[in-house]
């Protein structure tokens, strides 16, 4: 017989696919990390696990505590899965804005979630932050991971995702470009690359045009997970050597040609991830190998990226004329 213990064990080891259509033109192999295939459905459960097991060694967190964080996205997931496993209450704040659909993937399993008033300053005692620091601080054996500074957040891809790509490739590894968020996966995978290869592999963030890491204010875009209005301490400032700015247009539009043309169903910073990996490999020298990190699969943005109406109602969505074709026919 062949099988995994708990689903926990399904978390990283995510396989490389090499990127064949979209990739046109280009002679250097791109090769994408495909992690909508852990368990909770993106590369957050990797940070999840390792941030619940540092703080069950520190005793941070302790039999029948209670894991608070505000968070209504993958990393959610990833803890949700984590503390059901481990058998953690988990209570989750997220803004109203948060659509029914994710805030009901946390409750399956088996998470709360307390909805809070988006339009209060960041200060008014009914904000999301201030309520999560309170219920912290209330509730007993309350722990909050805080992703953004926890040291957790990139140590786990020094361990994991890191030595993967290393090992996948053969040492053949020449760039490695991701998205950057919280910048736990571009300082932790990129430190190891960098020490395994003595410095040799370059590092790439992709960033959303406005936000802080390529030189914005943090100006609203659109693309979820990814950018900031501020530096988190989990940002190894010395770690990137190029940061590479693009368009929401030009991700969603990235995005949705990841799922016509490679088969890969991917979120939005998927495709913005992809947008600067060809920038690079267009670039590259023939005998390059770089890989682009895929954090999510897109089935949470249906209703906006892969939905023409939402597309084009902020001006996005480029016509290939097939669907006029097929209308016209009707
Ligand atoms: N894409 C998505 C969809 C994410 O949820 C995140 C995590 N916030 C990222 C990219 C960026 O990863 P990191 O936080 O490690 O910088």
């Amino acid at each position: 017989m062949r099988y995994y213990d708990t689903v926990v064990d399904l978390i990283g080891n995510t396989p490389l696919v090499r990127l064949n259509r979209v990739t046109e033109g280009i002679e250097a192999t791109v090769l994408a990390k495909v992690e909508y295939v852990n368990p909770g459905g993106s590369v957050k459960d990797r940070i999840a696990m390792r941030m619940v097991q540092d703080a069950e060694a520190a005793g941070l967190l302790r039999p029948g505590g209670t894991i608070v964080e505000p968070t209504s996205g993958n990393t959610g997931v990833g803890l949700a899965l984590v503390a059901q496993q481990r058998g953690y209450r988990c209570v989750f704040v997220c803004p109203d804005k948060v659509s029914e659909d994710k805030r009901n993937v946390l409750r399956a399993y088996g998470a709360e979630v307390v909805v809070c008033p988006t339009a209060v300053a960041p200060e008014d005692p009914r904000s999301y932050y201030n309520v999560s620091n309170r219920l912290a601080t209330e509730i007993p054996g309350a722990w909050k991971p805080d992703q953004y500074s926890n040291p957790a957040n990139p140590r786990s891809h020094y361990e994991t995702t890191g030595p993967e790509l290393w090992e996948q490739t053969g040492g053949r590894i020449t760039h490695f470009v991701t998205g950057v968020g919280t910048g736990g996966t571009i300082s932790g995978t990129g430190r190891y690359l960098k020490e395994a290869s003595e410095g040799r592999v370059r590092i790439i963030g992709a960033d959303p045009e406005g936000s802080v890491y390529s030189g914005g204010t943090g100006r609203p875009y659109l693309v979820e997970g990814v950018g900031e209005d501020f530096w988190p301490d989990c940002y190894d400032r010395s770690v990137a050597d190029e940061i590479v700015e693009v368009s929401d247009k030009a991700s969603f539009a990235m995005t949705r040609r990841l799922a016509r043309e490679e088969g890969l169903l991917v979120g939005g910073s998927c495709g913005m991830a992809v947008v600067a990996a060809l920038e690079v490999a267009r670039r590259a020298a023939p005998d390059d190998v770089i890989v682009v990190l895929l954090p999510d699969g897109g089935r949470g943005y249906l209703s906006k990226i892969f939905n023409d109406d939402w597309m084009a109602r902020y001006g996005f969505l480029e016509t290939s004329g097939t669907e006029a074709t097929v209308a016209e026919a009707l």
